[in-house]
């Protein structure tokens, strides 16, 4: 009797670590929303001193439809007067 609440338990071990091992095969593309996060985290290179920062760090401009990004508010201002001269 013993024995087969050992398999039994044995059986639901297996069950918890399979899906746990493969969240994406039981849960479809579901199984990826826990690696959204990390695209905040995404390094971008500041366009105007060419320093590399985390985007969700930086000071967001639209330039032409595009989002860029600058390491800080200086860089933002020197990049705005930089391309009004052109
Ligand atoms: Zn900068």
């Amino acid at each position: 009797m013993r024995l087969l609440i050992f398999i039994g338990l044995v059986y639901l071990c297996y069950r918890a670590l399979k899906s746990r091992l493969f969240p994406a095969a039981s849960m479809g593309n579901k199984g990826f929303r826990y690696n959204v996060r990390n695209i905040d985290d995404v390094m971008v290179k500041d366009p105007y001193c060419g320093v590399y920062f985390p985007k969700r760090d930086g000071i967001p401009l639209n330039v032409d439809g595009k989002n860029l990004y600058f390491c800080s508010n200086e860089c933002r201002d020197k990049f705005i007067a930089s391309q009004k001269k052109k």
